[in-house]
């Protein structure tokens, strides 16, 4: 039985034709495009190519406001580090959410430490979302920067950005937001939205691992956090990665494409599982929200009396890949931050599954996982000493 891949939030594969479009920068066009012979102008235009591709899927107009990364990590790290840095001595309060990916929290804690920032960690409501009015309390004279996700990468949660760049454009603060997890599979313009610095990643999109990149709108200042050449107009030093950088151009130009209706399928087959899980299994709860305030291909679930890497291993033996929330925080046996957040007990919110679906999934899939899911469940609910049912 061929297995079935439900951790698109995790990565994703490389499509065919990004493969096909980045092949020949490994071999055949190599050239260092700070270089100003032939070969390097060859490179320099893949990459040019590439920022125009990247800057159109967040309707940016100018593929200058495109900083490429080694990913959607060093995105957060520059912008969080770099604007606190550019902007310490206006101010040195940060807000931001309680559910933000680690490479935004320890960003922050990593300000608070060193450089003696101050950093607010708002709330959320049951369902994860941040609450625009609390953002706007939280405004203090010395704040410099707000950084609030765009959709959270465990529970699938869509923050409302919009109004909260709102907020931001008017007290005249920097807002920054991750949309690792959004790009390529929700509508995104960063002039509707007031976004001034947004973090994306290729692989979340079928493109290749360790490339990202940063938008900073015109204007807005930031302190490199590398040191070295001139490259990126001197923000982010280091020769670049052509191949990956032609591969998020190539991915995000084909996520781009018909990117609604993939969504409105991909959020099919979400409700179809969430449906199918309610239905065939008692004591579930759903994380997140329901409906279009949700990514289009996340689902996750908590199963009361059992744990979710036990869940997760008897998938795995099922042929079935899935994850328990976030890749990175794996093996780890503190519950998720992000279930914390939303108000469940230690208890529960170790028994939580993530499925993420991606551009490959099919319903056949949905369907089989469905027959297999109620089986799993019960076996490990009869070997808890908790349960009782
Ligand atoms: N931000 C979010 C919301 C993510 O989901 C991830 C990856 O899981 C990242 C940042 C980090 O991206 P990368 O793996 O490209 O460093």
């Amino acid at each position: 039985m061929e297995r079935i891949y439900f951790d698109n939030a995790a990565t994703t594969p490389v499509s065919e034709e990004v493969f096909e479009a980045m092949k020949p920068y490994f071999t055949e066009k190599f050239g260092n495009p700070s270089s100003i012979y032939k070969e390097a102008q060859e490179t320099a235009g893949a990459i040019a190519e590439a920022r125009e591709k990247v800057a159109s899927i967040i309707g940016s107009d100018d593929e200058r406001e495109i900083i490429f990364t080694s990913g959607g990590t060093e995105a957060d790290n520059l912008a969080i580090k770099g604007v606190a840095m550019a902007r310490k001595k206006k101010g040195k309060h940060i807000i931001t959410s309680s559910i933000e990916h680690h490479a935004v929290l320890h960003s922050c804690e990593y300000l608070e430490k060193n450089l003696g920032f101050e950093v607010t960690y708002l709330p959320v409501d049951e369902n994860g979302f941040v609450n625009p009015e609390d953002v706007e309390d939280a405004i203090r004279d010395d704040t410099i920067l707000i950084t609030i996700m765009m959709a959270n990468n465990e529970i699938g949660t869509i923050e409302p950005v919009a109004e909260i760049g709102a907020i931001a454009r008017e007290h005249n603060i920097y807002f920054h937001t991750d949309a690792v997890q959004a790009v390529g599979k929700i509508p995104i313009d960063v002039n509707e939205m007031n976004i001034d610095l947004l973090s994306l990643s290729a692989h979340k999109l079928n493109g290749p691992k360790g490339v990202g990149a940063l938008y900073v709108r015109k204007g807005v200042k930031l302190i490199p956090q590398m040191s070295g050449g001139a490259q990126e107009r001197k923000r982010r030093a280091s020769t670049e990665n052509v191949p990956g950088i032609v591969g998020l151009g190539k991915a995000a130009e084909l996520a781009a494409e018909n990117m609604e209706e993939k969504s409105k399928k991909m959020a099919e087959m979400r409700d179809r599982l969430i449906e199918g899980i309610e239905d065939n299994i008692d004591e579930v709860i759903l994380n997140g929200p329901r409906g279009d305030k949700r990514l289009p291909g996340n689902v996750n679930v908590c199963f009361r009396y059992i744990e979710g890497e036990s869940i997760l291993l008897n998938l795995d033996m099922n042929g079935v890949a899935a994850s328990s929330g976030s890749a990175c925080t794996s093996g780890s046996l503190d519950p998720s931050h992000v279930l914390l957040a939303i108000g469940l007990e230690h208890e529960v919110a170790h028994g939580s599954l993530r499925l993420s679906l991606g551009a490959g999934n099919t319903m056949e899939e949905v369907e089989r996982f469905l027959e297999l899911i109620p089986g799993v469940i019960d076996k490990l609910r009869m070997m808890s000493p908790l349960y009782e049912g």
